[in-house]
C-alpha cells in the first residue's frame, strides 16, 4: 500500500485528499495539519460566504512565474461541476460563485464529510519541520516522523493569520534548496499620506489608479473605504497586487468617473455661476464635501482636478495579517508540468504555497482547487501506468 502524505489541511490539501481516495485504489492518504482543526481559512473567505470561483475566468486575473501552466490549470477545472460532485450546490451572484447556502461552513462540512467517508486520516497539531531526502521520504513533524511514498506540499500562506504564522512552510522548501520567491502581502489595504481621518468610514464608488512616477500601473473601478490609517476596499486590495517592494506609488481617485473632465468642467462652471453656498453639497458624500470645502479651491480647473484626480501618497501596504494572500512562494520553475518537483520525484505542490496569486473574486480558491485536481489527475495517470 502506497502512503501519500499531504502537508496542510487547507482547501487545496483537503480537496486533494478526497480526489486521491476516490481515484486511486490501494493508497493511504494522511493529512498533516499544524492547527487543531482543518480549513480555518476557508471559513473566513468571502466574509464567511466563500467566493469559490468567477464566471470570468482568465489568466489576466493571475500573477505567477509560469502563466502558461497556470492558465492550463485554471481553464481545465470546472468548479461548479467539482463542487456538485462533492454534493455542494453552488450559484452565481453576478460573476461570483458561492455555495447556495452562502455559508463557507458548508464548504468545510462537505469536504470533511467526503474525506472522512473515504477514509482520509487527519493528524492535527503536527507541524511538519523537515523532509529527509531519499526514498521513501521521511517527513519529520514536531511530534513524530513518518515514511511517505508521495508528499504533497499544500502549506498555503500566513495571509490572514488563519493558517498559522509559522515560517516552517518556507523553511521546509529552503532546506530542500528550492527557490522560494520572497513572500509579501497582497490583496491588502494601503497606508496613505495624508490620512484623511475625518473621512473614516466613508465609502466611495469611482475609478482608482495606482501611479508610479505619474504613470498608470493599474486601474480599478469599484469601491474604496477611507479608514484611520489610509484606504481599504476591494478596489484598493486589487491595486495592492500590483505593488512591488521599494517602489514609490500614488493613488489617484476619480470621484466622478461617470463624466469626462471636459463635461465635468462645463457642469462645475454652470454650478459656480449659480453661486451656491456649500458648493460641494449634493455632489459628494457630506463628509467629503466638507473636506473639499475646507480646501478653499478657487478655479474651476482646480475643482475638476480634485474631483477627477485626487491624489494620496501610498506609504505602505498593511501586513500579512490583513492580507488575503501572499505574493511569492515556491517558484513554478521548480516544478514540472504535473506540479511535481523536478529535483524530488513524488513530491508535488499545490495551492497558495506556490508563487501564484489571483485577484479578489474567487480566483485564489479556484486555483487552490484546480491545482489539487491537476495533481490528482497526474497521480491517477501514474498509478494506472504503474499498476497496469
Ligand atoms: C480573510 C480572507 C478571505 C479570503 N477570501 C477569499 C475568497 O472569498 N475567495 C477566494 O478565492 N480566495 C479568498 N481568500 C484566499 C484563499 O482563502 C486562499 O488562497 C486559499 O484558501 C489557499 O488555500 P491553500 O489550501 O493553498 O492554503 P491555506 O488555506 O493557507 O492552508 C494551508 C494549510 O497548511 C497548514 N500548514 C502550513 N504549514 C504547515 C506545516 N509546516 N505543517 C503542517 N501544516 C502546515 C496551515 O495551517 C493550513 O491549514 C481569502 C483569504 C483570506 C485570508
Amino acid at each position: 500500500m502506497q502512503k501519500i502524505l499531504i502537508v496542510g489541511a487547507g482547501a487545496s490539501g483537503v480537496y486533494l485528499s478526497v480526489l486521491l481516495k476516490q481515484k486511486l485504489y490501494d493508497c493511504d492518504v494522511i493529512v498533516l495539519e499544524q492547527n487543531t482543526a482543518p480549513l480555518k481559512k476557508v471559513l473566513a473567505t468571502g466574509n464567511g460566504r466563500c467566493n469559490l470561483s468567477n464566471k470570468d475566468m482568465s489568466i489576466d486575473y493571475y500573477q505567477s512565474d509560469n502563466n502558461q501552466l497556470v492558465e492550463e490549470i485554471i481553464s481545465s477545472f470546472d468548479m461548479v461541476q467539482a463542487m456538485n460532485d462533492l454534493g455542494l450546490y453552488c450559484i452565481y451572484q453576478g460573476n461570483l460563485l458561492y455555495p447556495k447556502s452562502e455559508q463557507a461552513l458548508s464548504v468545510k462540512q462537505i469536504l470533511m464529510q467526503r474525506a472522512e467517508e473515504l477514509g482520509v486520516l487527519f493528524l492535527y497539531e503536527q507541524e511538519v519541520l523537515k523532509i529527509e531526502k531519499g526514498y521513501p521520504y521521511i517527513v519529520k513533524t514536531n511530534q513524530q516522523q513518518l515514511k511517505a511514498d508521495y508528499v504533497i506540499f499544500a502549506m498555503g500562506s500566513e495571509a490572514g493569520r488563519l493558517s498559522g504564522t509559522q515560517l516552517s512552510r518556507y523553511q521546509i522548501l529552503r532546506k530542500l534548496h528550492l527557490n522560494v520567491v520572497e513572500p509579501r502581502p497582497a490583496l491588502t489595504q494601503f497606508f496613505t499620506q495624508p490620512v484623511l481621518k475625518s473621512l473614516k468610514g466613508v465609502r466611495v464608488k469611482g475609478t482608482f489608479t495606482l501611479l508610479e512616477k505619474g504613470k498608470c500601473v493599474h486601474q480599478e473601478k469599484g469601491e474604496l473605504l477611507f479608514t484611520d490609517y489610509g484606504v481599504s476596499g476591494i478596489a484598493i486590495m486589487q491595486l495592492s497586487a500590483f505593488c512591488k517592494p521599494l517602489h514609490d506609488y500614488e493613488l489617484s481617485i476619480d470621484f466622478f468617473d461617470e463624466e469626462d473632465a471636459k463635461k465635468l468642467y462645463e457642469y462645475i462652471e454652470l454650478r459656480r455661476k449659480k453661486g451656491y453656498n456649500h458648493f460641494y453639497d449634493g455632489l459628494l458624500n457630506s463628509k467629503i464635501s466638507l473636506y473639499f470645502e475646507k480646501q478653499a479651491l478657487n478655479s474651476t480647473q482646480e475643482i475638476v482636478s480634485m474631483l477627477k484626480d485626487f491624489r494620496l501618497h501610498i506609504t505602505g501596504l498593511r501586513s500579512y495579517e490583513s492580507a488575503q494572500v501572499m505574493k511569492g512562494g515556491l517558484s513554478l520553475n521548480e516544478l514540472d508540468h504535473n506540479l511535481e518537483l523536478k529535483k524530488y520525484p513524488h513530491i508535488y505542490a499545490i495551492g497558495e504555497i506556490l508563487n501564484v496569486i489571483g485577484l479578489c473574486g474567487g480566483y485564489n480558491l479556484h486555483f487552490a482547487f484546480a491545482s489539487a485536481s491537476h495533481v490528482a489527475k497526474a497521480l491517477e495517470r501514474e498509478w494506472n501506468v504503474t499498476n497496469s
